[in-house]
């Protein structure tokens, strides 16, 4: 099985990201569907047991796929997101301590900043919706959607952010590294797997569980394949759905100072972004804690 195609029926052989594609190939595309699908996640750990990607790998997994059966380009990835900061401080403390979780974590405001500008791309490359898939959740997603709410205020174009559990909300229950995010992997990239690592928790330096799931050992690749056939078959009915308003609406170029002048009136906000503030009833993180400085983050 190619890893990149998982087990679906989709034309395996059939290119979708746009850093592949030849000008001809890309306009063509374009025309017949104008969406574009930003992967997004981060290397963090995921216990001893998986990749450090596994965030990307499914979001890159999903966005492929539903560009194969829908249509649509599927944009470079973006393997770098906001943790550390506000809730997330809390929450590395409780699960990775003070190991090296070797991360590629960015502040709030580098992250949305560098999302707008990529709005603007879109925007200018000619397509007329964006569907953002971000495989690193609970609760970052939701600053993306503000951004991009606001985005649209300005330009009229579609911009759909959603985290894969938000995609299976109510049948598959979303966590880190447990039951439902490894059998995931196991799903896709089974070679990126490897349960018996878990004896590595025990030993010195190793970096110990890792924010492991407590129900990791439950996980399996059938299991994973049914949550990742929910998600793609949710994201190809919104992807479908794009109306005719939609595809054949006029957009302007974007210049830098556009993007400014949004940018300017949203970090305004910074004190109130979700990934600004600890959870109104999270504990207060430890004060020798290596993730202290992050829990009160202001742009
Ligand atoms: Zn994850």
């Amino acid at each position: 099985m190619n890893p990149n195609t998982g087990g679906n029926s989709a034309d395996a052989s059939e290119k979708t990201l746009w850093s592949e594609l030849l000008p001809y190939e890309f306009k063509k595309r374009l025309a017949k569907c104008p969406v574009v699908y930003v992967p997004l996640g981060l290397c963090e750990p995921h216990g001893q047991v998986s990749a450090f990607g596994l965030d990307t790998i499914k979001a890159e997994w999903l966005c492929q796929q539903t560009a194969r059966i829908v249509g649509g380009i599927v944009a470079p990835s973006l393997g770098y997101h906001i943790h550390e900061s506000g809730y997330h401080a809390r929450w590395l403390e409780e699960t990775v301590g003070e190991e090296n979780p070797h991360m590629t974590s960015v502040p709030p405001a580098v992250l949305l900043y560098f999302f707008l500008y990529q709005l603007r791309a879109f925007v200018n490359a000619g397509f007329k919706m964006v569907v953002v898939i971000t495989g690193h959740s609970g609760g970052n997603q939701e600053d993306l959607r503000r951004l991009a709410n606001l985005f649209m205020t300005y330009i009229p174009i579609r911009v759909w952010v959603k985290s894969d559990p938000e995609l299976v909300e109510g049948i598959y229950m979303g966590d880190h590294a447990g039951k439902y995010e490894l059998s995931q992997l196991m799903y896709i990239r089974p070679d990126l797997v490897d349960m018996n690592a878990r004896i590595l928790e025990e030993v010195p330096l190793s970096g110990g569980r890792l924010a492991l799931g407590s129900d990791a050992d439950e996980a399996s690749p059938e299991w994973g394949k049914q949550i990742m056939d929910a998600c793609l078959s949710q994201l190809c009915t919104v992807v479908s759905q794009i109306d005719e308003e939609t595809v054949s609406k006029a957009l302007p170029k974007i210049s830098y100072s556009m993007i400014e002048t949004i940018w300017s009136e949203f970090i305004q906000s910074s004190a109130t972004w979700v990934t600004a503030n600890p959870w109104q009833k999270q504990q207060e993180v430890s004060p020798n804690s290596q993730w202290k400085p992050y829990e009160h983050y202001k742009a």
